[in-house]
């Protein structure tokens, strides 16, 4: 166990609350670290697979699931130009031993925030890490000039991590010429607890309900050479989300119509980090791999990271062994995850309309010969559960 251990968490993000939480179960002395001054999430949809319920549930959220999302009944890809459905896959039917939920990130970061001050986990806001200082302990200083020293240090900053280049310095992100807009849609409670993933010509659209249905989620990708910043800040005119997707099934391009404000977020290309783990500090969530978001497992990565980092710290002898081991276990899992993020980058997008027809008629073949094919080739995936293996 972890117990007399002190540990510095580096964001206060899905990764960083949750790895909090798993160092401060196990006994560790654990301070957050973010540099907001409070934590407030702007909003907007998370799918949260079995794979990360099952973290959830490990770290004793399990009760708490309800308040965070609806359990997802189907997933349903549909074709842009006649609406109509090129799978549709059970989730309801597949019988997973955790639930996939359709979440509101406000809540699930509610729900961490609380599990982890509960578990003693301190929490600073305003606390912008600079660097790291060394020594026989490590630590790292902050922009105002204090400095926090701690055994281990976890550096869950996110993309644009701060920390990860003294660790793996990387060449610069790329972007991918192609944006994401966000939005959120106010709807009558009731919605059919799916998510419709819309595909087109160098675009796709995922929509799915929040709240029971009180509210709905969009987001929409699109090709484009026009550079925009990675920041959720960034608001934009719906009239350009509404445009790129005006050839979109009419009862989507309807709510789009309604919609008044949407966030615009550039999507930009880094690859995985070659070295998650230098002396005592080691990345975690997207900081150590970022990943395009076309197989909604960022989160969900950064959940089975943080149950991970956990149960090797506290089965290890020494800090530097337990990083080890916590990198060792996670690095093949996370490249795979990402490669097929990258994949369905490319199948989402098809835009010459023979090859298209002829990949969705093959996906719909597919199925109709083994029903529920298309969602078991994702067993690896979404059937894993890191607190068991
Ligand atoms: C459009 C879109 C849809 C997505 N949908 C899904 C989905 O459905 N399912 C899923 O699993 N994933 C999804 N993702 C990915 C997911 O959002 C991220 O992978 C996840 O939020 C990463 O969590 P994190 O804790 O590693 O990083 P972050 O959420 O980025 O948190 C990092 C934290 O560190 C703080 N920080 C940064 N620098 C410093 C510093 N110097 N000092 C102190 N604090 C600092 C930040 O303020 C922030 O609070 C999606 C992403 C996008 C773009």
């Amino acid at each position: 166990m972890l117990i007399g251990r002190q540990a510095i968490v580096v964001g206060a993000g899905i990764g960083g609350l949750a790895a909090a939480l798993s160092l401060a179960q196990r006994g560790a002395s654990v301070t957050v670290l973010e540099q907001a001054p409070a934590l407030a999430e702007a909003g907007a949809g998370i799918q949260i697979s079995p794979n990360g319920t099952a973290v959830l549930e490990a770290l004793g959220l399990g009760a708490a699931l309800g308040g965070i999302g609806q359990p997802l009944a189907a997933l349903r890809m549909r074709d842009f130009a006649r609406g109509r459905d090129i799978l549709r896959m059970n989730v309801a039917t597949a019988k997973y031993r955790h639930p996939w939920l359709l979440a509101h990130r406000a809540d699930l970061l509610a729900a961490l925030e609380s599990a982890a001050r509960a578990a003693g986990v301190r929490i600073e806001t305003g606390a912008v890490v600079a660097g790291l200082v060394g020594g026989g302990r490590t630590g790292v200083s902050l922009e105002d000039g204090r400095e926090f020293r701690a055994g281990v240090v976890i550096a869950a900053d996110g993309a644009r991590s701060r920390l990860r280049p003294l660790i793996d310095p990387a060449p610069d992100p790329a972007f991918r010429r192609q944006v994401a807009w966000r939005a959120l849609l106010p709807a009558a409670p009731g919605a059919a607890p799916e998510v419709q993933l819309i595909v087109g010509p160098g675009r796709h659209l995922v929509r799915y309900p929040l709240r029971g249905g009180r509210l709905v989620n969009f987001v929409a990708v699109l090709e484009r050479p026009d550079w925009a910043a990675e920041t959720w800040q960034q608001q934009d005119d719906p009239a350009h989300l509404q445009a790129a997707f005006a050839r979109f099934p009419e009862e989507i391009t309807a709510e789009l119509a309604r919609l008044e404000t949407a966030h615009l977020w550039g999507l930009f290309r880094r690859p995985a980090a070659r070295r998650w783990v230098q002396g005592r500090v080691a990345l975690l969530g997207d900081a150590a791999h970022a990943t395009l978001p076309f197989l909604a497992q960022g989160a969900v990565m950064a959940l089975e990271d943080a149950w991970v980092l956990g149960e090797s710290l506290a089965g290890s002898d020494g800090v530097e062994a337990g990083l080890a081991l916590y990198e060792a276990r996670r690095r093949a899992r996370c490249r795979r995850i990402v490669a097929a993020a990258d994949r369905n980058a490319l199948a989402y997008h098809l835009a010459l309309p023979g090859l298209r027809q002829a990949a969705h008629a093959g996906l719909r073949l597919g199925e109709r010969l083994r029903p529920g094919l298309a969602l078991s080739q994702f067993d690896w995936l979404y059937r894993h559960d890191v607190t068991r293996s």
